[in-house]
């Protein structure tokens, strides 16, 4: 008999689960390690016991089920995402991810499947920047340093109190990097339009972008805006503005679905009746690989060479550490796809333009993740919204790909 999800008992986990550091406006504020995200964490243990499944914690205070495997194999399929949330977050994000997981183990569970090999159902600690960001899967994948733990973006003193909150330490934190994973799959909310607007059920992501951020700077000089005629200006503001529009239009022409963003610019000395000498402006870009970003990269600094060289302005860029891309597996992608097909459910390949766990994962194992649709791609926000048939696709396909694994990954 094929298994199937118990798709009242999983809504009703969802919703449960949403009643946790919900807001008044149907949101949810979870931040990793705070008392409610502490509660939820409580919350998936005691769902974890009652289903007659394995609950262990980790040095970095990942959370998994286990569905074991007779005899016991030495390495693991993993598959899950985070229950934190950003303050006044969404109930989907990240939430979902994991309980199409432990859903997709009990219903197995219950059908007397004994796995070829172990099955985990995992929740990452603080995916969601509360602390570093993706910190669990950091750690995991041996991408976390005492450093990160210093630099983390709260104070060291709340940093080890939150720490202890979860029973964990600095100390466990850095030793919980493991090599017993055989293949990693996430489920996530697409946080986009671009399923909703095609009528696709499913999104195949087949790279996690990158991202590279470059302070730039641009020097004219100054000048009395009054007297100084227009035609003899150096004003370092209109190469700016000129590099941002064109920038645009550069990126929508050349490197779609590649992104580029300008989202902090400021001019000195700053005055309304001085012409700017000196702009400053932050610019982002994301796409899916490096050669692809190598080549926005490079069209998009000839291009702010044009812009300075029309203005007669001098140029500086400042690189911060970038954001490689992550490429998914191919063979894990091909499960996800065979799941799909099995249910029936339409699909497409794309980009994820958001950072997850995954991208870590795919650093010690064969990882892939799917998406499923968001309405009107709000996240992030209590608004946010996906449709119980789209949970529920969800939970069936987290339950096709784990079997579609299985037979891939047996030993
Ligand atoms: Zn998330």
């Amino acid at each position: 008999m094929a298994s199937t999800i118990n798709v009242e008992r999983f809504l009703a986990d969802l919703r449960e689960l949403a009643q946790i550091g919900a807001t008044a406006d149907g949101g949810v504020s979870r931040p990793a390690l705070t008392p409610v995200d502490i509660e939820a964490r409580e919350w998936f243990r005691q769902k974890i016991i009652a289903a007659g499944l394995e609950y262990v914690i980790d040095g970095a205070g990942n959370q998994s089920a286990i569905l074991p495997s007779d005899p016991p194999s030495p390495k693991r399929i993993l598959a899950g995402s985070h229950l934190d949330s950003v303050p006044n977050g969404g109930r989907y994000d990240g939430a979902l991810g994991v309980l199409v997981v432990l859903e997709a183990l009990r219903a197995l569970k219950e059908n007397g499947l004994v796995p070829p090999v172990s099955l985990e159902a995992i929740n990452f600690t603080d995916e969601e920047s509360a602390i570093m960001g993706l910190m669990g899967s950091r750690a995991m994948s041996g991408q976390l340093s005492a450093e990160d733990l210093a630099s983390a973006r709260l104070s060291q003193f709340e940093l080890d109190s939150r720490l202890a909150a979860a029973g964990i330490s600095r100390e466990s934190m850095l030793s919980a990097r493991r090599d017993d994973v055989l293949a990693f799959v996430e489920l996530h909310i697409e946080q986009g339009t671009r399923l909703e607007s095609a009528g696709i059920n499913i999104g195949v992501v087949d790279a996690i972008v990158g991202i590279r951020a470059l302070q730039v700077r641009l020097f004219g000089e100054a000048a009395h805006a009054g007297t100084m005629p227009m035609r003899l200006r150096r004003d370092a503001m209109w190469g700016a503005a000129q590099f941002v529009l064109r920038a645009r239009e550069l990126v929508m022409r050349d490197f779609t679905p590649g992104v580029c963003n300008v989202g902090i610019i400021h001019a000195e000395p700053g005055a309304y009746n001085i012409v700017p000498a000196q702009v400053t402006f932050a610019l982002e870009f994301r796409h899916g690989s490096e050669a692809e970003m190598d080549a926005m990269q490079s069209e998009l600094m000839r291009l702010l060479d044009d812009c300075a060289s029309e203005f007669d302005l001098r140029v500086e860029v400042e690189a911060t550490p970038p954001v490689v891309p992550a490429q998914m597996d191919e063979s894990v992608m091909r499960a996800i796809e065979r799941a799909a097909d099995k249910l029936g459910l339409s699909r497409q390949r794309l980009l994820s333009f958001a950072g997850h766990d995954t991208q870590n994962m795919a650093r010690i194992a064969p990882s892939a993740m799917f998406f499923v649709p968001s309405v009107a791609g709000i996240s992030h926000n209590p608004n946010e919204l996906t449709s119980d048939a789209d949970c529920v696709n969800g939970a069936n396909m987290m339950l096709g790909t784990l079997l579609e694994l299985l037979k891939d990954y047996q030993q």
